[in-house]
């Protein structure tokens, strides 16, 4: 009797959390994870935060080795996949190898986008996704350096606000009107904007870049509107670009990221995938949405991991996000825009919840240093919660008990 085979590409969070719970639902087939990067699945959101504070630039791996050998989970590290024949079940690796599959999880997620204007600064530009990115990076991060950063983003201001820590002067060039002008709340980027000033970050927003150069040790980034940014290097983040080449190839349905169904399943019945790369409609948003998050990565890969097992399909969680700066946390869950955004102040009389008002339901909210209330507050979001804006506002009424302010 053969053994069913499930095949994971990508070892990243998506891969492995579904290798996780491909075990956990009681698959005892093989499980076999393929991934280019030759390091040990590791964990991404530290790469622009505390691996960079860090002496080698290290991320910690997500589970430890023996991890995957408990569980019988194939490790194949360092090995890209090349192919997918989806007719007859097979990946093909760089190396050539060929493994048959039973179903498959597609998990390649996203790499920077490239920059071919910054690209010609050669080793004095540079872009954060990888470990061996951040171990690059965190060497030329040396105190009284001058530091360029191009996309007011997430990877932008979090390596902004790390590279200011560590004393470095720092300039962040943004094309767009204003920070993270993508998909992140107006009231987050605001608080940052003022936290990255208050650090004596300079913030430039609506600059398009026009030229580069490298003049001596100088990097000169020149604008469209004719001013000048010195510095000694560069990072940008720009956004990402897809790993969705071999489904492209396998003629699997695309639409800026592979569709899936409910248990995640593509449009061949026997591939699934999840992660940065996968495109399903969800409940909340009400519509389909790709997802470029931590969370996302966990839960929809462990999802797709048990329907491959099951054929059950899970239940979506309300979106959410974190992003760390200058020590402060900031968390951010439902609809990034609303009818209104009602400030509730912490005991120093700053806004440390901001919530996402609309129509009479709460549709959204940021956290500041607010862990704890983010999860009731994702709690009330995901119920659709008729909540009175005077009660939001109210710092006296504690967040636990505004489920029961509902208005019906
Ligand atoms: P990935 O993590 O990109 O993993 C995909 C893996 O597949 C990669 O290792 C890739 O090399 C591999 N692969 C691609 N093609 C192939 C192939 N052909 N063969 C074999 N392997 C292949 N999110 C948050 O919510 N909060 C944060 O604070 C946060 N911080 C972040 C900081 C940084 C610097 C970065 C880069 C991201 C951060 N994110 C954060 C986003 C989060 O890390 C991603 O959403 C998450 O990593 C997506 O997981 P994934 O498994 O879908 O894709
Ligand atoms: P984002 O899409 O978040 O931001 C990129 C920013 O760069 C946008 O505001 C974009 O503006 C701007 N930009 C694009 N082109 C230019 C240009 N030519 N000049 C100046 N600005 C430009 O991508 P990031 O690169 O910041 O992040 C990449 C990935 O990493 C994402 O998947 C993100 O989710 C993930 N990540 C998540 C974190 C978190 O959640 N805490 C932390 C770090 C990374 P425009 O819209 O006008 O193109």
């Amino acid at each position: 009797m053969t053994v069913p085979c499930f095949l994971i590409l990508g070892a990243g969070h998506a891969g492995t959390a579904a290798a996780s719970a491909m075990r956990a639902a009681g698959f005892a087939g093989r499980i076999v994870m393929v991934g280019d990067d030759p390091h040990l699945p590791y964990e991404r959101p530290p790469l622009s935060k505390e691996a960079l504070r860090g002496a080698d630039g290290a991320a910690p791996p997500i589970y430890p080795a023996n991890f995957y050998a408990d569980r019988a989970i194939e490790l194949k590290l360092g090995q890209a996949a090349t192919a997918i024949d989806p007719g007859a079940q097979v990946v093909t690796l760089a190396s050539g190898e060929s493994i048959g599959f039973d179903k498959l999880l597609i998990a390649t997620g996203a790499r920077a986008r490239r920059y071919p204007l910054l690209d010609g600064l050669g080793d004095a530009a540079h872009v954060l996704r990888s470990a061996d990115d951040a171990r690059r990076l965190r060497a030329e991060l040396v105190p009284g350096r001058r530091l360029l950063v191009v996309g007011g983003g997430v990877i932008g201001l979090e390596v902004a606000a790390t590279a200011c820590a560590l004393g470095l002067s720092v300039e962040v060039i943004e094309r767009a009107p204003r920070l993270l002008a993508r998909g992140a709340p107006g009231p987050l980027a605001d608080l940052l904007a003022l936290a990255h000033r208050d650090h004596g970050v300079a913030l430039h927003c609506g600059v398009e870049l026009a030229n580069a150069a490298r003049d001596g040790g100088n990097v000169r980034l020149t604008c469209a509107q004719g001013r000048d940014f010195t510095g000694d290097l560069v990072v940008y983040g720009i956004g990402v670009t897809l790993n969705d080449e071999l489904a492209a190839a396998a003629g699997l349905a695309m639409e800026d990221g592979i569709l899936v169904d409910a248990q995640g399943r593509t449009s061949h019945p026997a591939i699934y995938a999840a992660g940065d790369i996968a495109r399903q409609d969800h409940a909340f948003i009400g519509g389909a949405v790709r997802q470029e998050t931590w969370a996302n990565a966990l839960h929809q890969g462990a999802a797709a991991a048990r329907a491959m097992v099951t054929g059950e399909a899970a239940a979506h969680e309300v979106p959410w996000y974190w992003t760390d700066q200058f020590g402060v946390n900031y968390q951010v869950a439902g609809r990034t825009t609303a009818q209104r955004w009602i400030a509730r102040s912490g005991p120093d009389g700053r806004p440390r919840m901001i919530f996402g008002w609309s129509e009479g339901v709460l549709t959204g909210a940021v956290g500041v240093d607010a862990g704890a209330d983010m999860r009731i507050a994702r709690k009330l979001i995901g119920q659709g919660a008729r909540v009175d804006p005077a009660v939001l506002a109210d710092p006296g009424v504690a967040l636990r008990k505004v489920g029961s302010h509902i208005q019906s």
